[in-house]
């Protein structure tokens, strides 16, 4: 077991060269550590950045930097911060942390500085990793989502269930401790609408996991349709780079390729699937099969048709181009969009019939404006304001607290012995610590926290 009261340090910009790099301390002793290596910092006042010199055991300066020293308890991780701002050569930096390790620090663990926080509840759990989540973030929408978390937007719900939860308990064990005593306050009515109200809230937390996993994980867009329709191509054109392989020759794409591009704020998933066909090739009907399942899996898809081309006679094309031209059952999402492409070429008029088709050139860009927009108004924006629960854990224990809550309520209504609502309710009282760390195992905290980055 590690303590979590002696000096770390680690390097809190990435390793490489950079104009500055941040090495942090964290510790009781971190200004005196820091102090033996940072000249002058002895006589910094609190939260003042002030110019040090970085100087080795010999005495040899080897560097002009700034610190800054924030003392216990206002800081991140609520013990002594001290952050150094040296230049950035991975040399000076790897040296300066040599000399705190033989002053007295020793190299912080992933994400330790994050877990002290925790410790000295500075942090909830969900707030914690709502800091990994941060750093992870890819896009707006997921950072504007995670700071939401950091800022305790769903901490305090978490928290406010807590207290209705635990009253509620004390209020039934009191019942049944001193049944001859009259106690006062909760009537049956009231005890029911405010675990109703924190079910309310547990339901609507849950149900936004749905659409906030995309938020976090990304949104699948397949680009799907006959061979040679232009789907590579597409696909290259919507990322701004070449990363399928475009050739006249069908059956290129056997295997499915993905990219990710940012529309709207979100990331989403492009796939370039293989050409739906028929066919005898054993890999090239495997590539189908994939292409199928990802389709499946997609939230939406893209039709992509060759304009230029003439549409089989069979072919009643509908509004998505269903069947038209493909062997196999498309998924019937009335968002998917039927792309008609090649616009530069002369469109065959059997095309243009389709209202809802968007006619682009993945040649030329023509259209692929039009094209991103009808992505954007497809794949789910949330408001600014909404924070969503993006993490299975968070989801998975708040369904338990909802069960529990449910279960207590139906017993209590039911008049069955209180015992069995104190035990659902004791039942949503562990989820409900699972979430903020009240009750949470170390296990689980050595597998959050080993995921962070190290200076974190
Ligand atoms: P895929 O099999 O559906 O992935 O199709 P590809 O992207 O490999 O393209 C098949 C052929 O069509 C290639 O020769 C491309 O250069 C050509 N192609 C793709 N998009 C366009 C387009 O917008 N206009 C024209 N004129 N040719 C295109």
């Amino acid at each position: 077991m590690i303590s979590f009261t002696d000096t770390i340090a680690a390097l809190a910009t990435p390793i490489g060269r950079g104009a500055i790099g941040v090495i942090r301390l964290s510790g009781n002793d971190a200004q005196a550590v820091a102090a033996k290596v940072c000249a002058g910092l002895d006589k910094v006042r609190d939260r003042v950045i002030a110019r040090v010199s970085l100087t080795d055991s010999g005495g040899a300066a080897f560097d002009d930097a700034l610190a800054c020293v924030m003392r216990a308890p206002k800081s991140y991780t609520g013990q002594t911060v001290v952050e150094i701002y040296a230049h950035g050569s991975p040399a000076i930096l790897r040296h300066t942390l040599d000399q705190l390790y033989k002053m007295g620090a020793r190299p912080a663990e992933a994400g330790e500085f994050t877990r002290r926080a925790l410790l000295n509840g500075k942090l909830d759990l969900m707030q914690a990793e709502a800091v990994g989540d941060l750093i992870g973030a890819d896009t707006p929408v997921s950072a504007r989502n995670a700071l939401g978390h950091l800022r305790g937007a769903i901490s305090r719900q978490a928290a406010e269930i807590w207290e209705t939860v635990t009253a509620v308990m004390a209020h039934v064990a009191a019942e049944v401790d001193y049944p001859e005593d009259d106690i006062p306050n909760l009537s049956l009515d009231s005890i029911i609408s405010s675990l109703d109200k924190s079910a309310k809230i547990l339901q609507k937390l849950v149900d936004s996991y749905e659409r906030g996993r995309y938020i976090k994980e990304g949104v699948s867009v397949a680009i799907a349709g006959p061979p040679n329709a232009g789907k590579s191509s597409l696909f290259n054109a919507l990322l701004g780079y070449d990363r399928a392989i475009v050739t006249e020759i069908a059956g290129t794409t056997r295997d499915s390729l993905e990219g990710s591009v940012i529309i709207g704020g979100m990331q989403v998933i492009l796939h370039d699937t293989a050409g739906l066909r028929d066919t005898a090739d054993i890999i090239e009907a495997e590539g189908v099969r994939r292409s199928k399942e990802i389709m499946e899996n997609a939230q939406l898809v893209l039709y992509v048709i060759d304009g230029s081309a003439t549409l089989p006679r069979s072919a009643s094309a509908d509004a998505f181009g269903r069947q038209a031209t493909c062997p196999v059952a498309l998924p019937q999402n009335p968002q998917n969009l039927l792309v008609v492409n090649k616009a530069d070429l002369l469109c065959r008029g059997d095309y243009q019939s389709h209202a809802d088709a968007i006619h682009v050139s993945a040649l030329t860009g023509q259209g692929l404006d039009k094209l991103t927009d009808e992505i954007k108004a497809r794949i789910y924006i949330p408001d600014s304001d909404e924070t969503f629960v993006t993490n299975a854990r968070h989801a998975y224990a708040m369904g338990r607290a909802l069960e529990g809550i449910t279960s207590a309520r139906q017993a209590l209504l039911d008049g069955i012995p209180p015992d069995v609502s104190l035990g659902e309710l004791e039942i949503a009282l562990d989820a409900l610590g699972e979430l903020t760390g009240k009750r949470v195992n170390e296990a689980v905290l050595e597998q959050i926290f080993e995921k962070f980055c190290v200076g974190k």
